[in-house]
């Protein structure tokens, strides 16, 4: 059938075959909204409610300072690290849930850098790879950490993925990408970068933000050294959640990263004045987390226990794959220009359209229920969360975004807000 024919009655019947049409009961999402931006902050799930008031009520409230230890405290960064790995393709004890993916990122990243700076044969590389289209608090924490250090390092940005075979050379210190692009949802071959930066001398760090809950991930099989990711997007975490670092087993006992707090020492309880890291991923903590926030965390991944990466990324394809297609049908008349790539293996899980008022026709969409959202220059994104997302709400975005242009029904002269 030609999406440009296909009536709503054959996105209705998507639904009723979709094996995972009733893991959206899990959250709560409220009424005449399509939500189309859970990869920027991912709906609530229902169980987060209560999970919040527990915390509160009974761990913080009566149980006070014995939580720590009697509701699993101090544990919690490695207890929820180890509920994400099979996420991401990583085993126990490799992954910790704490802080934000700016400050892992800061971690992993400096981590890298002092193992090569360790090693005869790597010492003198200054380099580090990245993307100038890279989410801007990566290059930003990149090029602080490097006029911090202060020995030389600097960034050398490429601008497609088709430059980064020559752009990692015997002066490259480290690749640091972003598994799926923020802006244009476009997805990186893993496993060839980590082949390509491994034959010439240089580690990857990897920004998971965009691709963790959103497609199988295999860090271990596609031999990553360093990942970094967010918790309050496809995981729905929620806002300002905890993220997580991982550490490939064979870098663990050589990460030495800069945030030497008392959560990352091996006896943090002998109050001894020296740093001594502890052995295992825990080295990777800074300090005493926010516990309410972090227990919310579970809530999320409770959810993906029931099903799996592979199921969630069959229906992430079919719902962005007709997306693309009833946009094409039915706004053919509108300068609309598709910037994610259309072939499967270089796609995430969010869809992005270039409109010349891209911003306005989006604070319209939003004023119809339709929550996407902004990213310049120009740039409609879509996300689709095959945890919740229906084809219906699929068929019902595009009827609604091909009437607000038809009828140019978008404000031109509105303000912009913080938030876009
Ligand atoms: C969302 C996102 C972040 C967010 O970083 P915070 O420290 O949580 O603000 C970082 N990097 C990328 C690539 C992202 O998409």
């Amino acid at each position: 059938m030609t999406e440009t024919m296909m009536p709503r009655s054959a996105a209705a019947a998507l639904d009723q075959s979709d094996p995972l049409a009733a893991l959206r009961d899990e959250f709560a999402l409220p009424d005449g909204v399509i939500y189309l931006d859970g990869n920027s902050l991912g709906a609530r799930p229902q169980a987060a409610a209560a999970r919040a008031a527990q915390v509160i009520a009974q761990e913080w409230g009566d149980g006070l300072v014995r939580s720590w230890n009697k509701a699993g405290w101090f544990e919690m960064p490695t207890r929820l690290g180890d509920l994400l790995a099979p996420l991401i393709g990583a085993g126990a004890d490799e992954v910790v849930v704490t802080d934000t993916t700016s400050m892992n990122l800061f971690k992993a990243l400096a981590g890298a850098l002092h193992i090569q700076a360790q090693r005869p044969a790597s010492a003198a590389r200054r380099i580090i790879v990245s993307e100038r289209s890279n989410f801007p608090t990566d290059l930003y924490i990149a090029e602080g950490l490097a006029s911090w250090l202060d020995r030389g390092y600097q960034l050398r940005l490429i601008d497609s993925p088709d430059q980064l075979d020559a752009a990692i050379d015997s002066d490259t210190a480290v690749v640091m990408l972003t598994h799926v692009n923020y802006r244009s949802g476009s997805l990186h071959d893993m496993a060839t970068i980590n082949r390509i930066a491994h034959q010439r001398g240089a580690l990857t760090v990897w920004d998971l933000a965009h691709s963790v809950g959103a497609l199988p991930i295999h860090l271990q099989r596609d031999d990553c050294d360093f990942a970094v990711g967010c918790t309050y997007k496809y995981l729905n975490g929620g806002p300002g959640a905890p993220a997580f670092i991982w550490l490939a087993p064979r870098h663990q006992a050589d990460f030495a990263q800069p945030l030497t707090g008392w959560w990352g020492h091996a006896a943090p309880f002998a109050m001894a004045p020296g740093f001594v890291p502890v052995d295992g991923i825990r080295r990777a903590l800074c300090g005493t987390q926010p516990m309410v926030s972090l227990a919310l965390v579970e809530c999320g991944l409770n959810v993906f226990a029931k099903t799996s990466m592979g199921a969630i990324r069959t229906k992430s394809l079919a719902l962005t794959d007709l997306f693309i297609a009833l946009v094409e049908a039915r706004c053919a008349a509108h300068p609309l220009r598709l910037v994610t790539p259309r072939e499967h293996a270089r796609r995430g899980s969010h869809v992005s359209f270039e409109h010349p008022h891209g911003y306005p026709v989006m604070q319209a969409l939003i004023a119809r229920g339709v929550i996407g959202d902004y990213r310049e220059p120009h740039i409609m994104r879509f996300g689709f969360t095959p945890l919740y997302t229906r084809f219906v709400d699929v068929w019902d975005a595009v009827a609604i975004l091909a009437d607000l242009l038809d009828r140019q029904a978008y404000d031109l002269t509105g303000a912009r807000d913080a938030v876009t």
